[in-house]
Parts: C-alpha cells; sequence; structure tokens
C-alpha cells in the first residue's frame, strides 16, 4: 500500500574502512545507478571517512550516514561527533544505540532517546538499534528485554517523523548466526504493537529493520519475514558484491 515505504538497506561499516574502502561505495552507487533498487540504500561508514564518501556518492542514490552522535550539540566532548558534523559531512541518517555502543561505551536506553532527540532537531533521520543478549534469549525474556529498550530508547519527540528501528539480537552480531525467521517474526510483531502504542497510526508505518549477519543467501528469506522492512548490514556491507545482492533481495 501507498502507506508502507521503501525498504531501508543500511552498511554499518563499523570501525572497517579505509580510504581504500570508498571504491567499493563507488560500485555500490554505480550499479545501481545502473539499475535502480526497490529500497533505499545507505552506508554508515566511520566517521573519518564520511566527508569522503559522501563527496563520492554525490549525485548517487546511495545515502550516507553516521554510527553515533553525541547527545550534545557542541563543546568539551572530546573524541566525540556533534549531529551537525555529521550533516556537514553529507550525513542524512545516524545509527544510535548500537549493542557495541551500549556495551562498549556503556549507553543506556534513556541516553540513546537523548541522543535521538539530537539528531532530530539537527535534521538526521535516526536508526535505533535494540536487541537482547544470548543469555537474555536463553531466560525466555527476549520479549520484554526489547520490548522495554523500544519504550525506553524512542522519545515522543519521533512523532511524525522518518525513523526506523533495526532489531538486531547481540549473539546474531557477526557470528553467522541469524535469528530463525520465526523469531524474527515473532520479535517484529511485538516491536510493532510496542510502536503502535507509542506512535499509533504512524507507528504503524515505520521501518522495523532486521540486523545480525544478514548474508547474500540469507538475505531474501529475512526480507521477505512479516513486519521486516530493511535490514542493517555489518561485515556483509564492506564488499559491493555483497551488499548489492542484499540490496536485490529487498
Ligand atoms: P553483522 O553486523 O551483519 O556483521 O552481523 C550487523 C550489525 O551489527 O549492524
Amino acid at each position: 500500500s501507498s502507506l508502507k515505504p521503501r525498504p531501508l538497506i543500511a552498511g554499518n561499516w563499523k570501525m572497517n574502512g579505509l580510504a581504500e574502502s570508498l571504491d567499493q561505495a563507488r560500485a555500490v552507487a554505480a550499479a545501481l545507478d545502473a539499475k535502480p533498487a526497490g529500497a533505499r540504500v545507505a552506508i554508515c561508514p566511520p566517521a573519518t571517512l564520511l566527508d569522503r564518501l559522501s563527496a563520492a556518492l554525490d549525485g548517487s542514490s546511495v545515502l550516507t550516514g553516521g554510527q553515533d552522535c553525541h547527545v550534545k550539540t557542541s563543546g568539551a566532548h572530546t573524541g566525540d561527533i556533534a549531529a551537525a558534523m555529521l550533516i556537514d559531512a553529507g550525513a542524512s541518517l545516524v545509527i544510535l544505540g548500537h549493542s557495541e555502543r551500549r556495551e562498549d561505551h556503556a549507553e543506556t536506553s534513556a541516553l540513546v532517546a537523548a541522543k535521538v532527540e539530537t539528531a532530530l532537531t539537527a535534521g538526521l533521520e535516526p536508526i535505533i538499534c535494540v536487541g537482547e543478549s544470548l543469555a537474555q534469549r536463553e531466560a525466555g525474556s527476549a520479549l520484554p528485554v526489547v520490548t522495554a529498550q523500544v519504550r525506553e530508547s524512542l522519545p515522543a519527540a519521533l512523532a511524525g517523523q522518518a525513523f526506523s528501528v533495526a532489531y538486531e539480537p547481540i549473539w546474531a552480531i557477526g557470528t553467522g548466526r541469524t535469528a530463525t525467521v520465526a523469531d524474527i517474526e515473532e520479535m517484529h510483531a511485538a516491536i510493532r504493537a510496542q510502536l503502535v502504542e507509542l506512535f499509533g497510526g504512524h507507528g504503524a508505518t515505520v521501518p522495523i529493520l532486521y540486523g545480525g549477519s544478514v548474508k547474500p543467501d540469507n538475505a531474501a528469506e529475512i526480507l521477505g519475514a512479516a513486519e521486516v522492512g530493511g535490514a542493517l548490514v555489518g561485515g556483509a556491507s564492506l564488499k559491493a558484491a555483497d551488499f548489492l545482492a542484499i540490496i536485490a533481495a529487498a
């Protein structure tokens, strides 16, 4: 239906990528120029590459995004990056609350929600990540853990704004292990219900991405699952051929 937004396929390069990686992005853009994708496509490189990547992709259909931003708009925060700086470097999106940020940098859902507000104010479209650990899944608490993360990481300021939620079970990230389609559909349905509770009709249209070892050989099955509105792709986004195969499956 016209209410359903295009799927979003976002590459998360994490702490990978040097100047030579720009060639992979250029190859993705050239292929999509020749054969436009049904999905929106974005690449979120390390901050050092963002400006050059945005320039390399200028005029193409591929969007760029940051992997984090600071909750404050500027000031004495050594090593951090403000939302306006991401925009200045050509970004239109930002990943917030990735499990690696939650773990490596002790980011709480409350901090993620505050960062989302900062990002929105700057004009960035947030991709807000949630996901349970293996211990939480084995304890049977995956659904309440993730729905609580959704409630606590999504501020009311998102009402009417463009954003997506990425469900990334931590045990599936970079492990080659993916959730089953049944597990994905169960979780995405729970996230959808939470989004509708929070944002009404708008919540029914917000794309819910899946992330965690999405590869060319499992992309069609995952992207075809109920309530899967795209993918957040780590390892497989680093090679143009793999990323293009995933984009083609959307
Ligand atoms: P992966 O990473 O595709 O390498 O599992 C996904 C992510 O963490 O966004």
